[in-house]
């Protein structure tokens, strides 16, 4: 498993100051060392969304002499280290954001100050460096990267490429990033769009300046742009618009078009001006005319050029280096919009849209999302622990809940990047720098206990999410919050607030909810449409499996159904919750003839359709086929091994006032019988001991003697 580490390294009592990041030293790389780190995410060289020459002289520029004093360097050479030392470093390509900086120039020209300055006269940014002005401020200036000029698909002359690549609302106006620009006056981030093949061509020259600073990866920010910029009325640039017509008219052509818009005039069809005609509010839901086809043609345009981008990662970095270099993104917690792109990347990185102190479902979701890759999550500082956590430890508290923000991803089969300097908003004057003596001993225990953290669980009960039952449910879902306020996620809806009595309910989330608040060990298996997402259910192996979930699976292709049914068949246990494939009576009518496939209605109200699904579970549950711990206040999920299992434990018994996780006595794990146990270890966080067990029936029973935190259970199946 990646042992990541978020690795901005922004300063201490400033602003996280998008894109570019602090430089890199020597001090650096010894403490990636110390904690261990196999992988470095949002890990440097933004700076191409400022301009190309900057980024090249983030890579490649002079260090002075008074910088090496220090043990900084440029970050090719700190790049050429870390791949000396197997850490692999991801660079970030901020696909979304166009930036401007206010800047100070002297009569000659020199660049005096940049970004903070009193007394501005002019900026520097995009515009800037298309603009052909202030071109002696780098070694490398446009005509290097664009010797012959840059033409857009309209056959135009492009001379700012703010301008031209910035994504617009349907009024026109540019969007701004607001989730990133800084209280700072002057600065200003703008949202592009990746329909618009200039920029595409932009981000390519970006990507190849940081293959050929040696970086073993490449990091796709922002994913889903142009969608990022939807909640704001975007995007609507013209690339967009053309490309919304032609799509029409592909589905019209294939006869896919909904027959309430079979009399618009495709061939004249402009969304921006029929938007505007209408005096419509956009967006607004479903309520807005062509809204669903309109976020379906930019998913797809999604998938075609976010996989146009990491094939071209991969094939110049064959060419160029000779060596496969990685691809990651950034699946903002795991949201519908990714799925057709998350097989793309060899590692799947996700910022959480909350960071919470207990979330064991989420974590099951996004492992289950990944589809059997490593994941890496970062932390969001919005409406979670974070702010709060970061205080503590600035003031020398908060060890034990850093610990578990650390670990509770491992727990359930990911990896918590590990904050360094890492992102704390656009408001906060601060950056996220945890106690390194911490991330020491996690990070040590982590590489010591590799063996013992896997992506499988071994699980006996899976709850199948269906991408097209969901997907729309959860786009449109009633948001709880407005990004520009900061108490929400950064992006479109998302399915955060399951308890708030004003959003949508979503019966896949509830479900799973419910199942980590009863300590139940499952996996998620995620099924796509054959369309959007590929239907890779036929490849899944069930045979672990003893119970499917299935909460409102409304809409399942012909494989699925296949296969579901046949697993009822051969004795496998069904829950379904809710509706399920709603235009198939014949497959539920079928399903229902058997004995061991359990109805369970889904009513409107949240409260009476969790009390019904508990009781559906309980009906079809066997505690005894499943591994339980007999205290409720901590997590508990099991990893599979080759000859046995390893079982995770982590507590949540934090008591505020000793300011560390309490001591649990007398800690029993049950473990059904599977063959004979050859021997049981306990690893902590500070030693490992041998653990005897009895057998009880058709159980194996472990007694712990004392806990805390963090500990895993490791049991080797075979002769004693
Ligand atoms: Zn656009």
């Amino acid at each position: 498993m990646e042992r990541a580490v978020y690795f901005d390294a922004w300063l201490k009592n400033q602003y996280c100051t998008h894109p570019s990041m602090p430089m890199r030293s020597l001090r650096m790389l010894e403490d990636l060392k110390d904690c261990r780190a196999t992988s470095l995410v949002w890990a440097g060289l933004g700076g191409g969304s400022i301009s190309l020459p900057f980024l090249h002289h983030e890579a490649f520029g002079p260090v002075d002499p008074r910088q090496r004093f220090y043990g900084y360097m440029n970050d090719a050479e700190f790049i050429r280290r870390c791949n000396e030392n197997s850490i692999k470093l991801f660079s970030i390509v901020f696909e979304v954001q166009g930036w401007e900086f206010p800047a100070r120039y002297d009569e000659a020209g020199g660049l005096q100050e940049l970004n903070f300055t009193e007394a501005p006269n002019g900026y520097y940014g995009l515009r800037e460096f298309s603009g052909k002005n202030h071109e002696g401020l780098f070694s490398k200036s446009f005509d290097d990267f664009y010797p012959n000029g840059i033409v857009n698909s309209a056959g135009e002359v492009v001379t700012n490429l703010l301008e031209e690549c910035a994504a617009r609302d349907y009024n026109g106006d540019m969007i701004h990033a607001r989730w990133v620009e800084m209280p700072v006056e002057g600065a200003y981030c703008i949202q592009t769009c990746r329909n618009n093949p200039v920029w595409r061509d932009y981000l390519k020259k970006i990507i190849m300046l940081q293959i050929d600073a040696g970086v073993a990866g490449v990091q796709l920010d922002e994913s889903e742009l142009p969608i990022t910029a939807l909640r704001h009325g975007g995007c609507f640039c013209r690339d967009c618009v053309d490309g919304f017509t032609k799509y029409l008219r592909d589905l019209k052509h294939m006869g896919k078009l909904s027959l309430e818009y079979m009399n618009l005039n495709l061939e004249r069809f402009n969304y921006k001006e029929f938007i505007l005609e209408q005096g419509i509010d956009f967006p607004n839901g479903d309520q807005v005319p062509l809204f669903k086809e309109y976020w379906e043609y930019q998913v797809l345009s999604v998938k075609q050029y976010f996989t146009e981008l990491t094939d071209f990662i991969r094939s110049y970095g064959k060419e160029t280096q000779g060596e496969e270099v990685l691809v990651s993104g950034n699946f903002f917690n795991g949201m519908p919009v990714y799925y057709p792109i998350r097989d793309t990347v060899d590692v799947v990185t996700t910022e959480m849209e909350c960071t919470l102190f207990r979330q064991p479902h989420w974590y099951r979701y996004i492992s289950g999302f990944a589809n059997g890759k490593d994941v890496i999550v970062a932390e969001n500082p919005y409406g979670g622990i974070v702010p709060d956590l970061v205080e503590m430890l600035n003031r020398g508290k908060g060890y034990d809940l850093y610990r578990i923000f650390l670990l509770e991803a491992t727990a359930y089969g990911c990896n918590m990047a590990m904050p360094y300097g890492g992102w704390m908003g656009n408001t906060m004057r601060d950056a996220f720098w945890s106690p390194q003596e911490i991330s020491v001993e996690v990070g040590r225990f982590l590489e010591g206990h590799d063996r013992l953290i896997r992506r499988k669980s071994g699980a006996t009960i899976a709850v199948l999410y269906s991408w097209p039952s969901c997907y729309w449910l959860e786009s449109t879902k009633n948001s709880t919050g407005n990004v520009d306020e900061g108490d929400s996620g950064i992006l479109f809806f998302t399915p955060s607030n399951l308890d708030d009595p004003t959003t949508t309910r979503l019966p896949f989330w509830e479900a799973i909810r419910e199942l980590s608040d009863q300590q139940v060990v499952y996996d998620v298996i995620t099924l796509g449409d054959g369309e959007f997402v590929e239907d890779d259910f036929g490849t899944k192996d069930l045979s672990g499996y003893n119970l499917l979930v299935l909460p409102e699976c409304t809409v399942l292709t012909p494989l699925q159904k296949g296969r579901i049914q046949a697993f009822a068949e051969h004795g496998g246990r069904l829950l379904l919750f809710g509706k399920t494939a709603v235009d198939d009576p014949g497959f539920v009518e079928a399903l229902a003839k058997l004995e061991n496939v359990t109805f369970c209605v889904n009513p409107p109200e949240r409260v009476a359709a969790m009390a019904g699904f508990r009781d559906a579970f309980d009906q079809t549950d066997r505690p005894k086929e499943r591994v339980r711990v007999n205290k409720p206040n901590l997590g508990i999920h099991t990893h599979k091994l080759e000859d046995g299992v390893a079982v995770h434990l982590i507590s949540y018994a934090y008591d505020e006032i000793m300011d560390q996780c309490v001591t649990e006595t007398g800690l029993r794990v049950t473990v059904p019988v599977s063959g004979g146990i050859a021997a049981v270890k306990f690893h902590t966080l500070t030693r490992s001991c041998e653990l005897e067990w009895t057998i009880n029936k058709t159980q194996y029973e472990i007694t712990i003697p004392d806990f805390s935190v963090y500990g895993i259970l490791e049991i080797r199946m075979g002769k004693e």
